[in-house]
């Protein structure tokens, strides 16, 4: 088994929604973003291919390159998941925190939840999506941002279906 760690932080900036999960959430802000600032998304990519040692999305995708401008974040999970089977591993779970005073993401979860089951070929029952606020404390707590937390788990693939 492989278990992989992810962490993101998008600043708020001007803007009508933000996107968490591949799910577009009315909100008094933006975030600055390369891609469609998806923190969620990108910890769970950076937790993927942690598990497999193979970088960050940084490397993988960089936002010096002009074909991410606004990239689609799902497609870059989608993408780092062709990269775990590739490196001939599945996935057990994955496990996400998303930390915001705002907006509001307890009526979003089914919806985020189907999305990375879907990119990521696995049951509804693998894939939680959870949130928290900090309390009013440090920069998420000032509404300075959004950040996230992903675990996952990997399994040989060979082995995923015995
Ligand atoms: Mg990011």
């Amino acid at each position: 088994m492989r278990i992989g760690h992810g962490y993101d932080v998008h600043r708020f900036g001007p803007g009508e929604a933000v996107v968490l999960c591949g799910v577009r959430i009315p909100h008094t802000h933006g975030v600055l973003a390369h891609s469609d600032g998806d923190v969620a998304l990108h910890a769970l990519c950076d937790a993927l291919l942690g598990a497999i040692a193979a970088g960050d999305i940084g490397h993988h995708f960089p936002d010096t390159d002009a074909r991410y401008r606004g990239a689609d974040s799902r497609t870059l999970l989608r993408a780092c998941f062709a990269m775990v089977g590739a490196a001939g591993f599945a996935l057990a779970n994955a496990d996400i925190t998303i930390v915001a005073e705002r907006p509001r993401i307890a009526s979003h979860v089914g919806a985020m939840r189907a999305h990375i089951a879907a990119d990521l070929d696995s049951p509804l029952a693998a894939i939680s999506v959870k949130a928290t606020t900090s309390e009013g404390l440090g920069f998420c707590g000032r509404g300075e941002g959004i950040a996230a937390h992903a675990v996952v788990l990997l399994c040989r693939a060979d082995e995923a279906d015995a």
